[in-house]
């Protein structure tokens, strides 16, 4: 019998809807103010840096999401200079470690970093000024592994908290905790050690991405305690979003693009594969543009030098895997394409969010096509870079299974993302970041919202309500795409096991394509009726997000009260590769009464998801 994980149940205030915290009375407001002109030469404080900043000083344990050039690094710089002792910053890699210690140097403030690549000798050395009592540095920058690994380094915090030397943990670019985000780092799960040797020094934890269940997973692992959550909005109206089906033409249609829409200007291609980037460089260049290439197997000096070319604009687009990105902060980035399938919504939206930096309008297109969804799901499946199971120093089996099928949902959700034709893409982005946006206020700067393609107004309460009643009879212990399984008929095992419960419900929208299901479900959740929650496990130390009823919202629907109306596009579309040969005929669409989706011949969308359903 399958055995129930324990649950822990995750509590937060909501800092941006507090007031308190943008008080101008606490009793460090002046100096804070001063510095930040002084030091830092700012003229005020940008969006939440003030409460922020309040809340961490305060002592509270701090979440903050941010978009990234929001200013997070001042949150904890400025505490930092005001505060008595060291604040131990956080950050992922040795690069952006060097560059945040550069831009304090400049202004004239000594920092400190560990990293695994220098002496001993310095290190202790460096160790050994900061527990002096009059140390002149008030950072220290360490690399998560350090904190995994280094005993002499926890003794040395021992040392500056006996002596109250230790203001401060900041955990940068906080999301490589957690599993589910897009850039999991194994080590980073070990900084739940600070919390638990030092309870009683305040937490920050920055990041630009996040998910409701990175968030949770996060705040978990770091042991966060009555965390504060600070987020804005991370909506990017400068950018504008496309998806394009990916032929074999894909490379004449890149430059095509780019020539007609930013000839001569800064972007970034990411590929899915190092062969990918070569080749897509190649093709490039002999288009006639200054591409290079940027990928893991480069010697970091070779990755330096193109890195820097492309920063001083001497080439202008870098074709890289998403090796590139974390820390790169070229202002005038015009356009970033997606050559291949991105793995996940949060990570596609990160990625985009390099483009337009300076707030000036620029493009984000990304190429779909099935077979790269193939391609990626077999990468995933073979633990590729970063990807959990087999990265290094990474042992804990029992989790490994649970990474694959996180990895393989978020995948799942960037593919119904690009299957979506007609829902605004920063609605179906930021509703996955966990904001509610309109799309009305897209005003035409995405693909769908701009289509000139007629849509159709179509009743789906009975499908709606066969949702409702299926996440309820089968306990709220299942995911969204679970979920969809077991109403579109699967017979995979999981499925079957628990069939009795679900009855009638089993199958009973196998007349709908996969993406339309999911579409329909996650509908439901932007209307408060189903939920998304999270849910721990001690015994698999994972994370699973999972749906529930929001009973005051979906009796409504149960009981026939309410009737629910989506658009869908207005034609069926022929689909070209169909190897039936099978020509869709065009059936009318009612639209006042219920009418079957996709009953009467397959589109292009229904054949797609039935080999992805059979696929899977
Ligand atoms: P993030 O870490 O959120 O991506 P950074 O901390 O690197 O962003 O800050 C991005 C840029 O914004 C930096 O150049 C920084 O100097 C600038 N900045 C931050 N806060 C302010 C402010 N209050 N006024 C003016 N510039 C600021
Ligand atoms: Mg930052
Ligand atoms: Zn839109």
């Amino acid at each position: 019998e399958r055995h129930v994980p324990e649950i822990i149940d995750v509590t937060y205030t909501d800092g941006s809807n507090d007031t308190k915290w943008c008080s101008r009375d606490f009793p460090w407001t002046k100096n804070l103010e001063i510095n930040n002109k002084r030091v830092f030469g700012n003229h005020s404080f940008r969006p939440n840096q003030r409460e922020i900043i309040n809340a961490t000083m305060s002592g509270c344990d701090v979440f903050v999401l941010m978009p990234t050039g929001g200013g997070k690094s001042l949150t904890y710089q400025l505490p930092a200079l005001i505060c008595a002792g060291i604040t131990l910053v956080i950050s992922p890699l040795v690069s952006l470690i060097q560059d945040q210690i550069m831009n304090l140097l400049q202004t004239n403030i000594p920092a400190a970093s560990l990293s695994a690549g220098m002496e001993w000798g310095e290190q202790q050395e460096i160790l050994r000024e900061l527990s002096s009592g009059n140390s002149k540095y008030k950072f220290l920058y360490v690399t998560p592994e350090k904190v995994a690994k280094s005993d002499s380094l926890l003794r040395h915090l021992e040392s500056l908290n006996s002596h109250s030397l230790l203001a401060r943990f900041v955990i940068d670019e906080a999301h490589c905790v957690s599993q589910w985000g897009h850039d999991f780092r194994p080590d980073y799960q070990g900084l739940g050690v600070l919390k638990k040797k030092f309870p009683n020094i305040p937490m920050l934890a920055l990041t630009a991405t996040a998910t409701a269940s990175v968030k949770e997973d996060v705040v978990q692992a770091l042991g966060l305690v009555n965390c504060v959550v600070f987020r804005q909005s991370f909506n990017r109206p400068n950018l504008w979003y496309s998806v394009v089906p990916k032929t074999n033409k894909c490379l004449e249609d890149i430059d095509k693009f780019i020539r007609e829409n930013h000839f001569d200007e800064s972007g970034i291609i990411y590929c899915l594969s190092r062969m990918d980037c070569e080749k897509v460089t190649e093709a490039l260049q002999k288009f006639g543009h200054k591409a290079a290439f940027y990928h893991g197997s480069m010697d970091p000096a070779q990755r330096a030098f193109v890195q820097k070319q492309w920063s001083k604009d001497e080439i202008n687009i870098i074709c890289a895997t998403v090796a590139f990105g974390m820390g790169i902060n070229k202002p005038d980035v015009r356009f970033v394409i997606h050559h291949s399938l991105p793995k996940s919504i949060e990570g596609y939206h990160q990625e985009c969010g390099r483009a337009g930096r300076d707030g000036q309008s620029s493009s984000c297109v990304l190429y779909y096509s099935y077979s790269d969804y193939i391609r990626v799901k077999h990468m995933i499946s073979q633990g590729g870079p970063g990807q959990g199971p087999t990265t290094m120093g990474y042992n804990r089996l029992a989790s490994a299974g649970r990474i694959l099928e996180t990895n393989t949902e978020n995948l799942l959700r960037m593919v119904s993302y690009c299957e979506n034709e007609v829902d605004c893409r920063r609605f179906l982005q930021l509703v996955h970041l966990g904001e509610t946006f309109d799309s009305t206020n897209c005003k035409k700067t995405c693909d769908n919202c701009s289509s000139s393609r007629s849509l159709i107004d179509k009743d789906v309460t009975l499908i709606a309500r066969q949702l409702v009643a299926l996440v309820k009879l089968t306990g709220e212990r299942f995911s969204s795409a679970h979920i969809i399984e077991i109403y579109r008929g699967s017979l995979n095992q999981t499925v079957k096991k628990h069939r009795h419960e679900t009855l009638h419900l089993h199958g009973a929208g196998k007349h709908l394509a996969k993406s339309e299901a999911s579409r329909i479900l996650h509908y439901l959740v932007t209307k408060d009726i189903l939920a998304e929650y999270v849910k721990k496990s001690y015994l698999y130390g994972s994370v699973s997000s999972l749906l529930k009823v929001n009973r005051s919202k979906a009796d409504a629907i149960l009981s026939g009260g309410q009737t629910i109306i989506m658009r869908f596009p207005s034609a069926v579309k022929v689909s070209k590769t169909s190897k039936s040969g099978a020509i869709p005929a065009k059936a009318p669409l009612k639209q006042t009464t219920f009418t079957p989706l996709m009953t009467h011949a397959p589109s292009q969308d229904s054949i797609l998801s039935v080999t992805l359903y059979t696929a899977l």
